[in-house]
């Protein structure tokens, strides 16, 4: 692996599937982009503490890429310790002020996060400064329609939330005439254009050859675009995962009545399978199975 030179201001925390991976500048100001899954914030916190990281200094702000749990989950809890004012990405403001679960992919998702007051908005094509230097705010759509990803020119490095993945990008959630979709094309299109060295994801480790990424995610469209029952499938077998992993388990015979009572399953199910509870679960089951992403161990299913 190419190892990849930050700037001195800057710290890169990686972290997993469950939370994203957090980017701290250390400037005049101290700024944190994504905070990570709620249930885990003494684990967040545990590694903000990180001499190497913040250390004792104090958290002044926090930036999200978009509204999604697992970057949004820290932020309550380090606003209540800091202090720190909260900036969001215009689109996602409405779904804050309102608390629209719904939008946040939270209950109807099976996901959760701590209620937060945002203190201001960031808009696309704004200019961020974030530890000394000049982030643009560029929109992102497709995963999340509200998205930004931020650009600095001068060093040539991009921050890219689900936008982009080594392999692939956030979930993206099949819609009326697949806006969504091409959205997700024209944001990868956006990112062909900018000259950047290397790319941090909003989950697995920063990247050097974003070329390569760009290609698959361009190859995971085309094969979404070519079957959206596909795409479908996809959307709910990740929704179930990232419930499995907050949940550590989930009781195999409860699975019917969960997948009716989370709405993106049974709108999903409705939309696309049609199937009875009991089979929709099980194809659930499956899938993830098949993908050696989960497993069945004494009445339960696990992550492998
Ligand atoms: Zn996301």
């Amino acid at each position: 692996m190419t190892s990849i030179r930050f700037p001195s201001p800057m710290r890169v925390v990686v972290r997993d599937w469950s939370n994203a991976n957090h980017v701290l500048f250390l400037g005049r100001e101290t700024t944190l982009v994504d905070t990570g899954y709620g249930d885990c914030f003494a684990d967040t916190l545990a590694r903000l503490h990180d001499p190497e990281v913040l250390g004792e200094r104090r958290l002044d702000r926090i930036v999200n890429t978009h509204g999604h749990s697992d970057h949004i989950g820290g932020n309550a809890a380090l606003k209540r310790l800091y202090g720190s004012r909260i900036s969001v990405p215009e689109g996602e403001a409405a779904h804050f002020a309102a608390w629209d679960t719904r939008a946040l992919w939270l209950d109807y998702a099976d996901q959760k996060a701590e209620r937060f007051v945002h203190d201001d908005v960031l808009r696309p094509g704004e200019v961020v400064e974030m530890g000394g230097m000049d982030w643009q705010a560029l929109a992102a759509p497709g995963h999340d329609m509200d998205a930004l990803v931020f650009y600095c020119p001068e060093e040539r490095l991009l921050i890219s939330g689900d936008a982009l993945w080594a392999n692939g990008f956030g979930v993206v959630l099949p819609s009326e005439g697949q806006q969504r979709l091409a959205a997700t094309r024209a944001t990868l299109e956006m990112i062909a254009r900018l000259d950047v060295r290397a790319t941090i994801p909003g989950h697995g480790a920063p990247m050097a050859d974003t070329g390569g990424a760009l290609e698959r995610a361009f190859a995971r469209v085309e094969a979404f675009e070519a079957d959206p029952g596909r795409m479908a499938r996809n959307c709910v077998r990740v929704m179930l995962m990232y419930a499995l992993m907050h949940r550590r388990r989930l009781k195999l015979a409860d699975l019917p009545a969960y997948v009716q009572r989370i709405d993106v399953h049974r709108e999903y199910n409705e939309a696309h399978f049609r199937l009875p509870p009991e089979r929709y679960a099980e194809m659930l089951v499956g899938d993830l199975e098949k993908a050696g992403a989960a497993r069945r161990e004494n009445g339960w299913l696990v992550p492998a």
